[in-house]
């Protein structure tokens, strides 16, 4: 059976400068995602995880373009949909949480109104079934009083407050799918935690599947099934969550996981040495190796091909740690 999201080789570029510069923000990315399922995109800031979320709901910035590659979700390709097509989609099949609540809100509508919008688009809920379903939504994400705070504007309530509301106002339109492109990284660690539980907990009531974008490795292993490591626009690593914490398979992979700060462990923080790479001069052979330690000659000429692991996921390396050497 089809997953519920293919994402296929896409490649996404920015292209500048009348087309002197183009960066490969997202160069041959492949992954999927099953019904239900959590999909982390984990990787540091800059390696195209946002991009590839912005692909996947077609909004992209006026200098990005999709140059290859599919996205499938339930068996239907959207690269080449309209935006037209794709305004159809967006909220009743696929929708989005953006890490910034302030910057999904519209400061001039209440809540109702932007709570309301999907299902009465999407849904065609209209009066009092309308109204029913707006005040369900805000219960579900824990929003007190939702009969009276759905007549509040956005900047009547807290910052875990909207960002709660957004996720509601995902959910208005009946997804199959959210991406959720770190939707704590403006919370403060106590309600990133109530907020995560509530994700979960929504998840479990209506199925909806989730690809989880973030940097925060633990939040990695609090939410996600399965999760690719992205380095330079590309997937180096995917695996189960815990193949992934205990398994690692690739340099860049082990070296996010060593960087973690250890409670109750005196030793010096471990950083990954040297700066990612410029998207738009990427090194020859393996993006990585500038700053690999386990980089050989190869690696500075030859770019490594994904290839399957042993058990499940895949690596895009030449020595993967704890594998024989990939050939070819
Ligand atoms: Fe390191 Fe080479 Fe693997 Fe790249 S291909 S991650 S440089 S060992």
């Amino acid at each position: 059976m089809a997953p519920l999201l293919l994402v296929e080789d896409l490649r996404t570029y920015y292209v500048g400068f009348g087309g002197t510069r183009v960066v490969k923000a997202v160069d041959g990315v492949s992954f999927s995602v099953e019904a239900g399922e959590t999909f982390g995109l984990v990787g540091e800031s800059g390696c195209g995880k946002t991009t590839t979320c912005h692909a996947i709901v077609r909004l992209l910035a006026p200098s990005a373009r999709i140059v290859s590659g599919r996205i499938e979700l339930e068996g239907e390709d959207l690269v080449p949909k309209s935006q037209g097509e794709m305004r159809r989609i967006r909220g009743r099949r696929i929708a989005t949480i953006l890490q910034d609540p302030m910057a999904s809100l519209d400061p001039l509508f209440s809540i109702y109104d932007q709570v309301a919008e999907p299902a009465y688009y999407h849904q065609g809920l209209r009066g009092r079934s309308l109204r029913v379903r707006v005040k369900q939504l805000l219960d579900a994400v824990r929003i007190p009083s939702p009969e009276l705070r759905m007549k509040d504007y956005p900047h009547q309530m807290s910052g875990g407050m909207r960002q709660r509301i957004v996720g509601a106002i995902a959910q208005a339109g009946g997804p199959r799918i959210i991406i959720a492109d770190e939707p704590t990284t403006n919370l403060d660690v106590t309600i990133q935690l109530q907020y995560l539980n509530l994700l979960k907990d929504l998840q479990r009531a209506t199925g909806v599947a989730l690809i989880f974008v973030t940097h925060n490795l633990g939040i990695v292993a609090k939410m996600c099934d399965r999760v690719g490591v992205m380095y330079a626009g590309k997937i180096v690593e995917m695996q189960s969550v815990r193949g992934l914490f205990y398994r690692p398979r690739h340099p860049y992979t082990r070296a996010l996981l060593d960087s973690i700060p250890k409670l109750g462990v005196r030793e010096a923080l471990c950083g990954i040495p040297g700066q990612p790479p410029d998207l738009a001069d990427l090194p020859r052979g393996c993006s990585f190796h500038p700053r690999c330690p386990r980089a050989v000659d190869r690696c500075l000429d030859e770019e490594p091909k994904s290839h399957a692991l042993n058990g499940d996921g895949s690596v895009r390396c030449w020595l993967p740690i704890g594998e024989p050497a990939a050939n070819g």
